[in-house]
């Protein structure tokens, strides 16, 4: 059994430039798990922006930090992010919409993309994997506030909704173990 510490970085928050919405997320509790889909593809580059160059589709940044069960920062965890294009799909050839990069120090991450398109069957969503260094390897899903289709979908979870600050920016912290 593993001990949990169900304490909140009031204090943290308050000094972290990237989570400057409210906190929202205890850890002591590890972020929950969804399905891979069928989409995830392996070797996605490492790199902080997704944005194709031309796109026209609304931007987005998400950024939170990785935190152990026990609360601290993870540095150097892994987040490995792909999602839908503008278009609703995936690009299996290439690697448009997919990319992985490190925490910091603190156990941040930043993460520019965009707004991906919700496809037929699915609420609006983005997949990630996330790993601490000698960790399990936590795949799961962020989901949008407010987006119609979250009640109608059945992988949709209240707790993997990213806290939106503005529409171009979300925030969500993981807690692996
Ligand atoms: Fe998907």
């Amino acid at each position: 059994m593993i001990s949990l510490y169900r304490r909140r970085l009031v204090g943290a928050a308050l000094a972290l430039p990237f989570t400057s919405g409210a906190w929202a997320q205890s850890c002591g509790s590890a972020t929950p798990r969804e399905t891979e889909g069928p989409f995830f593809k392996i070797d996605s580059p490492q790199r902080i922006t997704l944005i194709e160059p031309g796109t026209k589709a609304p931007k987005l940044v998400v950024s939170g930090q990785v935190l152990s069960a026990d609360c601290k920062p993870v540095a150097n965890a892994l987040l490995d992010f792909w999602h839908a294009d503008e278009a609703g799909d995936y690009d299996n050839r290439g690697y448009r919409y997919r990319g992985h990069q490190f925490t910091d120090s603190e156990g941040r991450y930043r993460l520019e993309t965009i707004v991906p398109a919700v496809y037929p069957g699915r609420t609006r969503h983005i997949h990630v994997k996330v790993q601490r260094p000698g960790g399990r390897l936590l795949t799961t899903q962020l989901y949008f506030p407010d987006e119609p289709q979250n009640p109608r979908d059945g992988l949709f979870r209240p707790d993997l909704v990213m806290r939106m600050s503005d529409r171009d920016r979300g925030a969500f912290d993981f807690v692996v173990v």
